[in-house]
């Protein structure tokens, strides 16, 4: 199943030069000095992660940062040579994969610090220190900073290159929440460089803060969501635009009299006679079933809503009013005018579930210079 035509019609196209576009207009849109950190966890947010490191030169971003130490391994393996830092947690099992493999661990607390501070007694260690400014989630909180600094001290072949934190609500530019965390994090700072330990490298920014400009000169900032495309987003640097679209094809197509039932549950009932079609795309893919009665798609360059419940394996759609559609149509589930904002708040969620909810069973096609290249599970 490597060519197109012998795949299933529902893929998700992934243009890699839009991706490259928007690392260029986040990236130009830095301070002075500063520089891209690309989050590419979580299979970069259901894109493919090697795909698109593959696209990132040392000229463009200065690290690559996943979840878990599978995903960083994952891209080691694949010939990525760019710096990788793992955000973790991560167990104690793994610190030693992780070295063997040149993968800088973001360190998230005490415990994990002794685990570190344990292998650095026999190799030298680099580690970047995440610091808890006021998420309650992970990094290390100010009461226990005496206690970190007190292992950093006693271990000389421990190095910390960089220190960071992360914001709990940057998206919302009213909540003075994260000047307060800001000014958390800078007061932790300064007591770790009263007790010498002053690394080089700081983060704070997430995309949501990188747009806001809260970057400051010659920090790291970590992107995500942004370099995917959530919606068209315009900044003073250019133009951010949707990476993926999602498209399927009309297998079915029917006439069906008013008053006739649509799907499980028999939600929808036709209220004339109606074109009603069947993609084969559904809930075991990543399109989401609060999408049921509550979605459009885009055909023929119309909008088609969908209707009836959305099932594992299918999704109805009412076509009436796209005169000319017919089987084997192209119907765009996310693309054109659709994004994944637009989808997220129709499912009560985020853009980046709605990235990440697209399934391992959902083929990933990249365009590569007029060819494509397929990455699918059922590819031998
Ligand atoms: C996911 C993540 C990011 C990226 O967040 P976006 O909102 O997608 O830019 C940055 N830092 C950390 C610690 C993260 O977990």
């Amino acid at each position: 199943m490597s060519t197109l035509r012998e795949s299933r019609p529902t893929y998700a196209v992934i243009d890699l030069g839009q991706f490259e576009r928007n690392v260029d207009v986040i990236a130009r849109s830095l301070p002075e000095g500063a520089r891209l950190v690309a989050v590419l966890k979580a299979d970069g947010y259901g894109h493919g992660a090697v795909e698109l490191a593959k696209r990132l030169t040392a000229d463009r971003v200065a690290m690559i940062a996943t979840s878990l130490l599978e995903e960083a391994l994952e891209l080691r393996h694949a010939g990525i040579e760019l710096p990788l830092l793992v955000l973790g947690p991560i167990t104690r099992e793994q610190i030693r994969l992780a070295l063997d493999n040149r993968i800088t661990i973001g360190v998230i607390g005490p415990e994990e610090l002794a685990f570190v501070c344990d292998a650095a007694r026999e190799c030298d260690v680099a580690i970047h220190l995440k610091l808890d400014s006021g998420m309650g989630r992970m990094g290390v909180v100010e009461s226990e900073l005496p206690r970190v600094i007190e292992m950093i001290r006693a271990t000389p072949r421990l190095r910390i290159d960089g220190i960071y934190t992360h914001f709990a609500n940057a998206d919302d530019a009213a909540d003075p929440f994260t000047e307060i965390q800001i000014g958390n994090y800078d007061r932790m700072l300064a007591v770790l460089r009263e007790a010498g330990i002053d690394p080089p490298l700081h983060h704070f920014a997430n995309s949501a803060a990188t747009l806001r400009g809260l970057v400051r000169p010659g920090d790291f900032a970590r992107v995500g969501i942004a370099m995917y495309g959530p919606e068209p987003i315009t900044i003073a640097t250019g133009t951010i635009e949707p990476v993926l679209r999602w498209r399927t094809e009309i297998m079915r197509l029917k006439e069906l009299p008013a008053g006739h039932a649509v799907g499980y549950g028999t939600t929808f009932h036709t209220t004339r006679t109606s074109r009603i079609a069947t993609l084969p795309v559904g809930y075991a893919d990543g399109y989401d079933r609060l999408l049921s009665n509550n979605a459009e798609v885009s055909i023929r360059g119309k909008r088609a809503p969908v209707v009836g419940r959305v099932s594992m394996d299918l999704v109805t759609i009412d076509v009436t009013d796209v005169a000319d559609a017919v089987i084997g149509d192209e119907v765009i589930l996310l693309g054109d005018s659709i994004t994944a904002e637009e989808l997220a708040k129709r499912s009560q969620t985020i853009s980046y579930e709605v990235f990440c909810g697209i399934s391992a069973r959902v083929p990933r096609v990249y365009a590569e210079g007029g060819t494509f290249h397929i990455r699918s599970r059922f590819a031998e």
